[in-house]
């Protein structure tokens, strides 16, 4: 083997800090040639381009756990995303199935920097899940309860709705999923964002009388009186996307006002009063796709995050694309996910030395992929 092929003995994490991105590039793609298919770098839509240019996968967390799982020879995924998406990859790629066809052996998921989380997942800690459900039983009955969570979720989170009978969504079927759990029972717990479960609700023709929001920090009934939890059908968990909360109706006027002809293209994470007042709502492959079929000298504004609207501002020169809001939006969390946090976990990984190994427990990941498989048959 020739000196150019040796993997160098990874380093602590402040070694990689002090390399430029010009170094750190050159070594991500010489570990990525060395390990071959044995590797898949996964990049979510939000994160910073110098990281998504070396990975195997751009999409959303969905798209990106199912590419993995279909790649036989990968021993080892780095997710640059948040920490739920990797969850999600560890619970969709090592299922007791799939271990045993590979012979016991289990794909190590690493995320490159732990302190790459999600704030909206973070505001349904499975403990106050846990509590909420037990008091909601003494006011209705639980058992006509359906718990429906987003995929932007804890995997403890998705456990829950599995063994409660409850479900997962992601932001293109929640329509559909919720269509499926008002088949079952007469109402839903919906988990964590409050606005994709209200935006979705109201399009099914729900009133929103016939909704409240659980504030997990209330101890009084999460703050509603039980008059209003009988009469609700759905229950929206007090949770949001500290990303599309910065989008505001008065922006969406400001450019009605300021750009003539401008389309608004939103994302259900933003609030009611922003989807409300804009042309067209979708998860992010629909405002990939929208965009994609628009033709020449249309033009959008967009809310959702920053470094998926700048890629398609660039993509699409033949088109007016515009960010939404006059601040910026980004998802500070996975931009954390940075090309020394890359290369760092890259060179631990193939020296057989893992750093952030993302490892969801066996029983936690058995009721989730329950509430993943009922997703999966719905949609
Ligand atoms: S954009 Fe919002 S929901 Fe998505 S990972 Fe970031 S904080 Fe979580």
């Amino acid at each position: 083997m020739s000196s150019a092929t040796l993997a160098p003995a990874p380093q602590p994490f402040a070694h990689y800090r002090g390399l430029g991105d010009a170094e750190l590039d050159a070594r991500i793609a010489a570990v990525r040639g060395r390990m071959g298919p044995r590797l898949v770098i996964l990049g979510h839509h939000y994160q910073q381009d110098g990281v998504i240019a070396h990975a195997d996968f751009q999409g959303d967390s969905y798209q990106l756990s199912k590419s993995a799982a279909g790649r036989d020879a990968c021993e080892a995924i780095a997710f640059c995303g948040v920490h739920f998406m990797a969850e999600t990859a560890d619970i969709l790629v090592n299922t007791p199935e799939k271990v045993a066809a590979r012979g016991g052996r289990r794909v190590t998921v690493v995320l490159p920097d732990m302190a790459a989380g999600c704030s909206m997942a973070d505001m349904a800690a499975i403990e106050q899940v846990e509590d909420a459900w037990a008091d909601l039983g003494t006011v209705i009955d639980t058992a006509d309860v359906t718990p429906v969570t987003y995929i932007n979720s804890a995997a403890s989170l998705k456990a829950f709705c599995g063994r409660h009978g409850g479900i997962v969504c992601t932001s293109s079927n929640a329509r559909a999923v919720l269509d499926w759990a008002f088949a079952r029972t007469r109402r839903v717990l919906f988990f964590p964002d409050q606005h994709l479960g209200r935006n979705t609700a109201r399009k099914m023709g729900i009133p929103l009388d016939e909704m409240c929001v659980w504030n997990p920090h209330d101890p009084t009934l999460g703050g509603n009186a039980r008059a209003q939890l009988e009469k609700s059908r759905v229950i929206l968990w007090q949770g949001h996307c500290s990303v599309h909360a910065m989008f505001r109706p008065e922006h969406v006027d400001a450019f009605r006002a300021n750009l003539p002809g401008v389309q608004i293209l939103v994302h259900p994470e933003c609030a009611m009063e922003v989807v409300d007042k804009a042309d067209l709502t979708g998860s992010t492959s629909f405002i990939l796709k929208t965009v994609a079929a628009a033709p020449p000298g249309s033009k959008w504004a967009i809310g959702t995050e920053l470094h998926l609207v700048k890629r398609l501002e660039q993509n699409h020169p033949e088109q007016t694309i515009r960010f939404l809001s006059p601040t910026i939006c980004m998802c500070a969390t996975m931009y954390r996910i940075d090309l020394a946090h890359l290369c760092w976990s890259l060179e631990h990984l193939e020296a057989c030395k893992p750093v952030n190994v993302i490892r969801v427990d066996d029983e936690t990941a058995r009721w989730a992929v329950t509430a993943l498989e009922r997703m999966l048959a719905v949609s």
